[in-house]
């Protein structure tokens, strides 16, 4: 069994980029720019972003942080991401989820213009994405598929199971994981909530991406012999015997279904570091104009 050690990857990944940044330097260019616009106090998001922004200095970029209070306008919000949308010195930005309840989070995504868009949460990325189009990934499953190249983790002719349909991470998996592409060719079953008889379909995978938020959720029973499994959860359980009084764990029960796997994440140390690192491989490539051209 192998532990896809997701932290170090992104490490590695990091110091590349910053390689290029250098580069970038000497040669005159201009050095990549995000911007990440954070409304209200969630705490959660506050450290999310903190993670962005901070990353984004470790390379070398530069970053800079829009705050906007919780009782900030729809209309001064579309107004704000127009700005940077206008702004030639950012290259992308991203606009922090979850917004306040008052705040149509539809509306923000689709005022972002596409070639800024490196969440890759916009329609038009999401849709040449799935047409195989160059497009900015939705960074986490982005991160994903790195790790499996990166791992060497054969995917053709797979039987691949996702566990949760969301948007940003199990529906976008489905798709990069059955596209013919160096990660992909696999055979796709998305699972969730209505799903009935997980159990034995998920013992029929030879890849599990776990995106569902209930801790433990994916027992040793449910996993076969040499599964590679991807457990995307990231969920507080309380614990009395840590100082914050709770700690991370993931969707899979990972100390009793490790044994089982060929390849495992752990949580934390799995697919989060690479969520952030995927953000600044498509900083970098909007930098470069790689997707859409001048
Ligand atoms: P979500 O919270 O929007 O939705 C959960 C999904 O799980 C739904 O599609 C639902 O149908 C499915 N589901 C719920 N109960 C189920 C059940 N009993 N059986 C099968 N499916 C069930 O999903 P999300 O935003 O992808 O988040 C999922 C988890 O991944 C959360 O813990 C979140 O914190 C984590 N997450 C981690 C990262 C990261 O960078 N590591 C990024 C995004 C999300």
């Amino acid at each position: 069994m192998t532990i896809i050690d997701g932290k170090a990857l992104s490490e590695k990944i990091k110091s590349e980029i910053a390689q290029e940044v250098e580069k970038i330097k000497k040669g005159g260019g201009k050095i990549p720019h995000l911007a990440a616009v954070l409304v209200g106090d969630n705490p959660a998001s506050k450290v999310y972003v903190r993670n962005k922004t901070r990353s984004c200095e470790k390379v070398g970029f530069k970053s800079t942080l829009v705050r906007k209070g919780a009782g900030v306008t729809e209309q001064e919000l579309i107004e704000t991401v127009h700005a940077l949308n206008n702004d030639d010195d950012i290259d992308g930005f991203i606009v922090q989820l979850p917004l306040p309840k008052h705040i149509n989070e539809e509306k923000i995504t689709l005022a972002i213009d596409p070639k800024k868009d490196v969440d890759g949460f916009h329609p038009v990325n999401f849709g040449r994405m799935a047409l195989g189009l160059p497009c900015y990934l939705p960074a986490t499953p982005f991160g994903i598929v790195t790790m499996l190249e990166r791992y060497g983790i054969e995917t053709s002719g797979k039987h691949a199971v996702i566990v949760g349909r969301s948007n940003i991470v199990g529906t976008p998996m489905s798709i990069l994981l059955s596209r013919k592409a160096k990660v992909g060719n696999c055979t796709v079953t998305i699972t969730h909530s209505r799903t009935q008889g997980l159990s034995g379909i998920l013992r029929q995978a030879d890849i599990i991406v776990a995106a569902i938020g209930i801790p433990n959720f994916i027992k040793k029973d449910m996993v076969q012999k040499g599964a590679v499994v991807i457990d995307v959860g990231i969920n507080r359980v309380e614990d009395a015997s840590r100082k914050r009084g709770y700690r991370l764990v993931g969707d899979v029960d990972y100390e009793a279904v490790a044994p089982l796997c060929s390849y495992i994440t752990p949580v934390p140390g799995g697919v989060g570091p690479m969520t952030v690192t995927s953000l600044l491989l498509n900083t970098l490539k909007a930098s470069r104009k790689e997707v859409y051209g001048s």
